[in-house]
C-alpha cells in the first residue's frame, strides 16, 4: 500500500521545461532572459555573501517591500515577497482553497495551477478559451461564480496575449478571490500598474510578480504579491517563517532598484520579438500576437513534434506543448510550440535551422 495520500498518488507532478546541465545548448524553451542580471545583483550578493550568514533572514523582507513599493508607488505593507512567485501561488492556495472550495483558471494556460489544486486535495475547473484566446462570459459565467480562487495569467502562457481589464473584472468569483499572474507584465508594450488594486474589485485580487523572466534572475529563487494589507497579513500567517534567504533578498532588492537594466532588457527582446514574429510568419507559421518574452506558433502541417525534433538534434531547445480536450482544436487537441525570445544571435541560428 502506498503511504502516500491518494490525491498524491492519482497525479503526475508538474514538468518543468528540460533544463540541460552541459553547455552547447541554445535554450528557448523556459522562457528565461537571455541578458545577464544586473550588474549591482553581483555586488549585492558579493556583500550578502560576506555578511551573516549564521543569522536567519528577515521574515518580512522589509529591505526589499520598501525598495519595490517606492518602484511601484505603493506602500511596503501592499508586498509580500516568495521563494518564486510559484511559491507565492502555493501560498496563495494553501490560504483561500478550503476543502469544499473550488480552484478555476484557463485553459489552455499554465499547467502549474491544476497541479496546485490536486496538491491541495481540493475541486478544480477549467475556464476555456475560444480559438482567438478571447473569454467567452455565456460559458465560464457559471464556473466564475462557483469558484473560490480563480489564478489568471495576465499575459497569458503559452499564448503570450494579454487581456483588458473589463475582463479581468469579470473574472472576479464574487465570493473568492482572484490571483493576476503577472509573471510577464514587464514585457508588455504598455505594462499594467496594479491599477485593478484600486478598482472596487481591489479587495478580491491579488497580483503575482517574478524576477525570474524580466529581471533575468531565474537562478535566485524570488517572486512577489502585491495586494491590499488586510490580504498580506493574512498570507504572512501562511508562508514559511523564512520564506526568503539572505542572498536572494539581497539580489531581489538590487535589481528592483535597478529598474533602467530591466527597462533596457526588455526594450531589446520586444525588438527581437517584433522581428521572430515577422520571419516565422514569411516562413509560414502562425503566430499569436505577443505581449510577453515568447511566442506561441502553429504550422499548418501540424508537424510540431517532428520540428521540436529538429530543433534538438541541433542542439536547439524550444517547447513542444500539447492540450488535451479543447473542443476547438483538430481531435480536441492543440498542440505547437511556445518559442522563448532569446538574444538576435539565438534567433538567427534557430530561424537558419527552421529554413526547411
Ligand atoms: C515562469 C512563470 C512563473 C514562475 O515564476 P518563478 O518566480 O520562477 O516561480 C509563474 N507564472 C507563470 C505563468 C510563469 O510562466
Amino acid at each position: 500500500m502506498s503511504p502516500f495520500r491518494p490525491e498524491i498518488d492519482h497525479m503526475s507532478g508538474y514538468r518543468p521545461g528540460e533544463q540541460p546541465q552541459e553547455g552547447g545548448w541554445i535554450k528557448l524553451n523556459t522562457n528565461e532572459n537571455p541578458y545577464p542580471a544586473s550588474p549591482r545583483v553581483v555586488e549585492a550578493l558579493t556583500a550578502a555573501a560576506q555578511g551573516k550568514l549564521n543569522l536567519y533572514p528577515d521574515p518580512l523582507g522589509t529591505e526589499f517591500c520598501l525598495a519595490a513599493a517606492a518602484t511601484l508607488g505603493l506602500d511596503p505593507d501592499w508586498i509580500l515577497p516568495g521563494n518564486g512567485s510559484d511559491e507565492v501561488l502555493t501560498v496563495l492556495t494553501r490560504s483561500f482553497a478550503g476543502a469544499t472550495d473550488q480552484i478555476a483558471y484557463p485553459y489552455p494556460s499554465y499547467i502549474l495551477y491544476e497541479t496546485l489544486a490536486n496538491l491541495q486535495g481540493v475541486r478544480h475547473a477549467r475556464l476555456p478559451l475560444e480559438p482567438d484566446w478571447s473569454w467567452n462570459f455565456d460559458t465560464v459565467g457559471k464556473t466564475i461564480e462557483q469558484s473560490k480562487l480563480i489564478f489568471v495569467p495576465n499575459p497569458n502562457s503559452p499564448s503570450g496575449n494579454r487581456w483588458a481589464f473589463d475582463d479581468l473584472l469579470a473574472l472576479v468569483p464574487p465570493h473568492g478571490m482572484l490571483v493576476l499572474d503577472e509573471a510577464y507584465g514587464d514585457f508588455a508594450d504598455h505594462p499594467h500598474r496594479c491599477e485593478l488594486l484600486n478598482s472596487t474589485a481591489g479587495k478580491q485580487i491579488v497580483v503575482t510578480r517574478t524576477l525570474s523572466k524580466s529581471y533575468s534572475l531565474a537562478g535566485i529563487r524570488f517572486g512577489f504579491a502585491i495586494a491590499h494589507p488586510d490580504t498580506i497579513v493574512g498570507l504572512r500567517k501562511v508562508k514559511d517563517s523564512y520564506n526568503c534567504d539572505v542572498l536572494a533578498l539581497a539580489a531581489a532588492t538590487a535589481a528592483i532598484v535597478d529598474q533602467d537594466w530591466m527597462h533596457q532588457n526588455t526594450a531589446r527582446i520586444r525588438q527581437t520579438r517584433h522581428r521572430l514574429a515577422v520571419q516565422l510568419k514569411q516562413r509560414g507559421f502562425t503566430v499569436v500576437d505577443s505581449q510577453t518574452n515568447f511566442v506561441w506558433v502553429t504550422h499548418p502541417s501540424g508537424q510540431h513534434r517532428t520540428i521540436y525534433e529538429d530543433l534538438k538534434a541541433k542542439k536547439i531547445l524550444v517547447r513542444h506543448m500539447v492540450f488535451e480536450e479543447v473542443s476547438w482544436a483538430k481531435d480536441h487537441c492543440l498542440d505547437g510550440l511556445r518559442i522563448t525570445v532569446g538574444t538576435d544571435a539565438e534567433i538567427d541560428c534557430l530561424l537558419d535551422a527552421l529554413n526547411w
